[in-house]
């Protein structure tokens, strides 16, 4: 290696990337906030990844939506109660003559939505790319606005263009970055700025194709976007600045005595993603994850809370267990057939009504006669049930909850499932399946047996004395 390039890579390696979400930019005290989290907990060579404010997103879709329908009217009006949200925080964060170019490229976007709306209103072919177009402005704005806000503390920031960044096939709505472009691109942008000791500022989510037409990565995106320009820069931490402080140990509306989890593995924080415990999802981390980048998920109301570092680390807790996760409204589905036993296949005829019917299925558990699953969303259901009948016998629970024990403990320490189920002896357990991953333990029990199981277990786990899991199962007492 050249001696400039090994000096690029020391010198990459050493920023930090920070994403920070609606909730983080709501108001004129969260982005003031933002400053001082920059500078305390960016390093040497911060990166700042910004969502569009709070709603503005769903604000925008929603006017895409009207003008798409033909009321132009009314989704520029709806504009311009964002827009007006935007003036606001420049006028109370900006000092005035920052302001008056932050307007002026507010009369731009405002000009060139309307225009898009317009557009729309013809029933384009192109609505999925004009629809991106609109939904980008938030971002846009956002990142304009923040760089702005930002400089006025004092941080010398740079605005990016993100869609000069990150590049993507044409699936617009929910493109597909392409790897290999986004890294060059993204260095080529971001380096000079870090080398100049500059910060810079990009929205997240958004991003422009090969022929530079604008795409965005799918609702939620900024995540994302916050792990491609992590791994781009081959960052040394990625941190998502959100309104938890990390992810937590169990539910809190279900356990108050629910607690933010140190330290989890990419696998762990994969297994919980389902359960839409406040956690990163799989794909939008990936790009970290391939590179073994640690995330961190941070609280920007409480920045000096330690949130929760994922990383590649499989970190065991005494107890091994690290979190239990809960998801009600799951129907249970059995089909028994003789035709199974010896045979080849029968999952395949089976997986294929799934298909038909676009469902998805989530936890599945076969004998040689019988097959569980779960279904999240059984809209179809009676469809699935009558041609699932051509299989064998089919019956349906509904009210059923899935709940998931994660720890990477599980995969290394004996007696874990022994003290889960008899912690929740009294209450029928129907069907259970350890992940390939083996970091995680789930089962289904009947829906309205879930906060108990869920409090048992938390208590039995997090809020005693941990005790040696083997010893406890060879005294018998792990039972509440
Ligand atoms: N602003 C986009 C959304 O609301 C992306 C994000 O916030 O992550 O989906
Ligand atoms: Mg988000």
């Amino acid at each position: 290696m050249r001696a400039d390039s090994l000096l690029e890579v020391y010198a990459l390696s050493d920023c930090t990337v920070l994403k920070f979400g609606g909730t983080s930019v709501a108001d004129a005290a969260a982005c003031a906030r933002v400053a001082g989290i920059v500078r305390e907990h960016g390093g040497p060579r911060p990166v700042v990844v910004v969502s569009a404010l709070a709603r503005m997103t769903d604000a925008l879709f929603a006017c895409a939506r009207a003008a798409a329908d033909g009321d132009v009217a009314g989704a520029s009006r709806r504009l311009d109660d964002q827009l007006d949200r935007h003036t606001e925080l420049a006028q109370a964060l900006l000092r005035p003559d920052t302001a008056a170019g932050f307007h002026e490229e507010l009369a731009r976007a405002r000009s060139h939505l309307t225009g898009l709306f317009g557009r729309l209103g013809s029933r384009s072919e192109e609505a999925a790319a004009l629809q991106d177009e609109v939904a980008s402005f938030g971002e846009r704005l956002s990142a304009s606005l923040l760089a702005a806000v930002l400089a006025a503390a004092g941080l010398p920031t740079y605005a990016v263009d993100a869609r000069r960044c990150i590049v993507t096939d044409t699936t617009y709505g929910r493109a597909n970055p392409m790897p290999a472009d986004t890294e060059r691109r993204t260095r080529a942008e971001l380096v000079p700025l870090l080398d100049a000791s500059l910060v810079p500022v990009l929205g997240g989510y958004i991003a422009a194709t090969q022929a530079g037409r604008t795409t965005t990565l799918g609702r939620g995106g900024s995540d994302y976007s916050a792990a491609l320009v992590g791994a781009a820069l081959d960052a040394r931490e990625i941190q998502i600045w959100t309104d938890v402080s990390g992810v937590l140990t169990a539910d809190p509306r279900v356990v108050p005595a629910a607690r933010p989890i140190p330290r989890l593995s990419y696998a762990e924080a994969a297994e919980l993603a389902y359960f839409g415990a406040r956690v990163l999802h799989p794909k939008s981390i990936q790009p970290a994850t391939d590179r073994g980048i640690p995330v961190r998920i941070c609280n920007s109301r409480a920045p000096q809370d330690p949130g929760t570092l994922v990383d590649a680390e499989p970190d065991v807790r005494p107890g091994a267990v690290k979190a239990i996760a809960h998801k009600t409204g799951v129907t249970v589905l059995q089909v028994v057939s003789s035709r199974m036993l010896g045979a080849y296949g029968f999952l395949r005829a089976l997986f294929e009504v799934f298909d038909r019917h676009r469902t998805e299925v989530d936890v599945v558990t076969t004998s040689e006669v019988s097959v569980s699953l779960t279904l999240e969303h059984a809209r179809a259901l009676p469809a699935i049930v009558s041609e699932l009948k051509s299989l064998g016998d089919v019956s349906v629970e509904p009210d059923r909850a899935i709940v998931c024990v994660v720890g990477e403990g599980l995969r290394t320490t004996p007696g874990v499932a022994a003290r889960i189920f008899s912690t929740i002896q009294d209450i029928n357990v129907s069907l259970i399946s350890q992940g390939a991953s083996r970091v995680n333990l789930t089962f289904v029990i009947e829906e309205d047996r879930v906060r108990e199981a869920v409090q048992q277990l938390h208590a039995a786990f997090f809020e005693r004395e941990p005790v040696p899991v083997a010893a406890d199962v060879a005294t018998g007492g792990a039972a509440c």
